[in-house]
């Protein structure tokens, strides 16, 4: 893994919590973006090489809706960048951690991701993340 991507919190009210950030970083989200196959409106900021992650859940259906429901808005899951996902995921699943999808799938931010289970991770939800490199 190279790097923490970004940080995932859950949050109930993306508006008012992009002004909360906006006050306790000192600076604005620099994009909003609605992921529709996880449910989820999203913001992002830049916090030197890492970013945080808004999310906040646009059905009742979403697992963000489901997140807060449990245990109330708060951080979700940490996001590791990696340079072949495919090569993760497989040498993950073989020392037991159980993927939360079989394959990588578009996340927000021009992002392939994998979830890893908590209950693999000590209780934290793990998002692997490659950049997807638009090839002609
Ligand atoms: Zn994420």
């Amino acid at each position: 893994m190279l790097k923490i991507e970004h940080i995932g919190i859950a949050v109930k009210n993306l508006e008012n919590s992009n002004d909360l950030f906006k006050t306790l970083f000192g600076k604005s989200h620099y994009k909003i973006e609605e992921v529709a196959s996880e449910n989820v409106n999203t913001s992002f900021f830049q916090i030197g090489d890492s970013k945080i992650e808004l999310l906040e859940a646009t059905d009742p259906a979403s697992p963000i809706a489901k997140f807060i429901e449990k245990r109330g808005e708060g951080m979700h899951h940490i996001a590791f960048e990696v340079d072949d996902i495919e090569a993760e995921m497989e040498r993950l699943e073989k020392e037991g951690f159980r993927l939360l999808n079989k394959k990588p799938k578009r996340g927000a931010d021009n992002k392939l991701v994998c979830f890893l289970h908590p209950k693999s991770a000590n209780g934290v939800l793990v998002e692997l993340c490659q950049e997807i490199k638009e090839e002609e």
